[in-house]
């Protein structure tokens, strides 16, 4: 194999990609121009707390020379990571107080999420489960693992079952798709949900391997994370083409951070050219009060008036729901601009995108 041949193949090998992911602070100071807020915020990501990894694919999106970069933002530590806001909390979602058996959580009576393992392909700096991980664990134990299946089965109003992390696309295939099939074997789990930053951060994971290991357990539905235009490559539209052509919906659920995505602009780049990939922007999330993200946290007030500016701006296709996860895990709540401008026996009026008010006639009776 010539020399070209053989970088290509590890360029579109994923365990190449992980094996040659970013950990330390010098393999990533030998990459960006690291400022000194970045270079203290990875020597304590490299000491504690949520790891530093970024896979090369990512890493070639980060622009070297400017720490504004959307993309840089989302990956390299800051030192205001070591900064606690009021309301911040480690376990924002009340994960811990909702956990049937450990690594099963139920928070929703007919949804069940599997924290299959606490492995991703890039930490990314917003993530609302920092607590859990990168901890080094790997995949849930099997002895973990047959409890977690054994919680499922004896509830049968679980019907949905989200595998996620960590990220499930970091194990190996033949371990994700024997998890995979033993969720499909409980009779009244109808839909699985894949939880994955991997067509974002390591596109070259989604082969044909993988594809052929799962299609036979479908409907399996993929939610992932697309949080700013330029992470719309090449290799991840392909990956998401794969995806949709085998038949697994892609849905995606963007997170609104500060200096990464909060302008309508850029939101609706994301979202446009989600859509012409086939990916539907499902969700606008509110950051999680996640411990150490502050600096990365939008005004509630900011998300709604992104949402008024793109209503009308784009098709209804191209428009997630903006969502506030609330904290303590008490569920999702949609929020977004009051169309409504008064209310009357039989007449409601309301406000349309052009700023004109109509009334809306109840039928008589
Ligand atoms: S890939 Fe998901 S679970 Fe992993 S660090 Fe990013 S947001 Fe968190």
């Amino acid at each position: 194999m010539t020399l070209v041949k053989l970088r290509s193949a590890r360029e579109h090998d994923w365990r190449d990609q992980l094996r040659r992911s970013v950990r330390t602070v010098d393999e990533l100071a030998a990459h960006l121009d690291l400022t000194p807020e970045e270079l203290a915020g990875a020597r304590r990501a490299e000491a504690a707390g949520l790891p530093l990894r970024i896979t090369p694919h990512y890493l070639a999106l980060c622009d070297a020379n400017d720490a504004r970069c959307p993309i840089r933002r989302q990956v390299v530590p800051r030192i205001d990571e070591e900064r606690e806001a009021p309301g911040d909390l480690v376990d924002p979602l009340g994960e811990v107080a909702h956990e049937i058996v450990p690594g099963l959580v139920q928070r929703y009576p007919d949804r069940a999420l599997l924290v299959s393992t606490d492995q991703c392909a890039i930490y990314c700096r917003f993530c609302t489960r920092s607590r859990v991980v990168g901890s080094g664990e790997g995949p849930l134990r099997p002895s973990a693992l047959d409890q977690a299946l054994e919680a499922i089965a004896a509830r049968p109003a679980i019907r949905d079952v989200i595998l996620s992390g960590g990220d499930p696309l970091t194990m190996s295939t033949e371990k994700l798709a024997a998890l995979v099939g033993r969720v499909r074997a409980i009779p009244h789990v109808e839909v699985i949900r894949l939880a994955t930053r991997v067509p974002v951060c390591l596109p070259q994971r989604v082969d044909a391997d993988l594809l052929a290991a799962l299609r036979p357990h479908h409907p399996i539905w993929v939610m992932t994370h697309f949080n700013h235009p330029k992470e719309l490559t090449r290799e991840s539209a392909e990956a998401c083409a794969r995806l949709v052509d085998a038949g697994f919906p892609v849905m995606n659920q963007a997170v609104l951070l500060a200096g990464v995505n909060d302008d309508a602009a850029t939101l609706e780049a994301l979202f446009r050219g989600l859509v012409r990939w086939r990916v539907r922007p499902y969700y606008l999330l509110m950051m999680d009060p996640a411990r150490g993200t502050s600096h990365l946290r939008t005004p509630l007030a900011r998300g709604i008036e992104l949402m008024e500016k793109l209503q009308g701006r784009v098709s209804g296709l191209a428009l997630p729901k903006l969502i506030v996860d609330t904290p303590g895990g008490m569920g999702k709540v949609p929020v977004g601009p009051d169309w409504i401008v008064e209310r009357a026996p039989g007449r409601t009026t309301l406000r349309t995108h052009r700023g004109v008010e109509v009334d809306y006639l109840d039928p008589p009776g």
